[in-house]
């Protein structure tokens, strides 16, 4: 057996997926003003942000930033349990426990981090971890790292679920679950999870980076959407990077837990904690996330708009009532055509292709803003069945 060189690998990789249309090139974002953002010195209206409440320019949550990055500097300084959980993080983790209705909060550095900090911490080998299909992709990194066995079941199968945690009875288990599915804006169905995990003995830990701010009563995510409280679903996960347009995740559960993940993960021990600052303007965030809730309604009205509009012109919707409206294409090249054709428009919407989606399950993801008008709206719904109709403008 010979070495392969990394580099030749790498190179091999590129050429292939040059062949199969799955080159991922990023773009720079010049400026923006909330959904206008300037590429190429064009603005464009921007259809593919998780900015879904337009919050991450908010005045007060930059005022938040500002006054407390000029206070307490920018960086935090250290690693939560050396000397870098400051005021900011330990009020914002009160406030947020206190609005959830959870016990206590932790704050971790990033969604991504969040999950696998929470893998690590609490499964090992001779656990299972039973996930959705389409979870996040750090949902199933998490997994791995943990050295548990993953077992993934059919998306939104609580049936298939329920035998996969009765086939697996040696060891603690976890059932883990977006609660809106970030590439299908569709929900989990927590209700059915919730009962089946507790008829198992396993820890039903839900990440809802995109139901919390934008669904459910007070704007707290799909698990009061289903009805259920910390003792149905005991862990779950919050990532600040969406609705609160920030940085950061907050992670909610009960003393035990949150005290064992706070003494133990590795990925929160051994990372700096966030800016103090951002902890501060998340505060203002939740402020306004809980005190305003006319954005959350506004975003509301323009999913059911987009949704009329676009299906009665003929635009492949999936079923999803949240602000992540996918149009389904199937294959790599139409989706980057269908996506270009739309920026020669004047629209930034993203081609989403494997290994984020399934293959031949390639699709442009439009996410709705509560900063975009009903004008904004039906623009991207005549430019988007222009260009999903008419396969000549699209493979242009
Ligand atoms: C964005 C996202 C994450 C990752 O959060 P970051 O803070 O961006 O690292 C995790 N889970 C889901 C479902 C997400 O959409």
């Amino acid at each position: 057996m010979s070495r392969i060189r990394l580099t030749d690998r790498v190179l091999a990789a590129r050429a292939q997926r040059v062949a199969m249309a799955t080159v991922r090139t990023r773009r720079v974002i010049e400026a923006r003003d909330g959904v206008r953002v300037a590429v190429e010195g064009r603005v464009l209206l921007n259809f593919c942000s998780n900015d879904y409440l337009g919050l991450s320019q908010h005045l007060d949550v930059v005022a938040a930033f500002q006054a407390a990055s000029a206070y307490h500097g920018v960086g935090s300084g250290a690693s939560a349990l050396v000397s870098g959980h400051h005021l900011e993080h330990s009020l914002l983790e009160r406030e947020a426990a206190e609005w959830m209705g959870y016990p206590r909060a932790l704050l971790v550095g990033s969604g991504y981090l969040a999950n696998l900090a929470v893998m690590q911490s609490l499964l090992g080998p001779g656990d299972v971890c039973v996930q959705d299909k389409l979870n996040h992709a750090c949902l199933i990194d998490g997994a791995r790292i943990s050295m548990c066995e993953l077992k993934r079941y059919p998306h939104r199968d609580s049936e298939a679920a329920m035998r996969q945690l009765m086939s697996e009875r040696q060891g603690a288990a976890m059932l883990a679950t977006d609660g809106v599915f970030s590439m299908d804006g569709d929900l989990a169905p927590l209700r059915d999870l919730a009962m089946l995990s507790r008829s198992q003995d396993a820890l039903l830990y839900v990440d809802d980076a995109h139901g919390v701010g934008i669904i459910g009563p007070d704007g707290r995510g799909s698990v009061a959407v289903a009805n259920l409280s910390h003792t149905e679903v005991p862990l779950l996960v919050v990532p600040l990077g969406k609705a609160f347009g920030g940085q950061g995740a907050l992670l909610f559960g009960s003393e035990a837990l949150i005290g064992h993940l706070a003494e133990t993960a590795r990925p929160y021990l051994f990372s700096t904690a966030p800016p103090p600052a951002m902890a501060a303007a998340m505060r203002a965030s939740l402020q306004l996330i809980r005190g305003e809730p006319w954005r959350r309604a506004k975003l509301a009205s323009l999913v059911m708009r987009f949704r009329r509009t676009a299906l009665r012109a003929g635009v492949p919707l999936l079923e999803s009532y949240t602000p992540i409206q996918p149009v389904l294409l199937g294959d790599n090249a139409r989706a980057l055509a269908v996506a270009s054709a739309l920026q020669e428009r004047g629209f930034l919407v993203s081609a989403v292709r494997p290994p984020t989606v399934a293959q031949g399950q390639a699709r442009l993801r439009v996410t709705l803003n509560a900063l975009h008008s009903e004008k904004d709206v039906d623009s991207l719904v005549a430019a988007l069945a222009m260009a999903c109709l008419d396969p000549t403008r699209a493979e242009a």
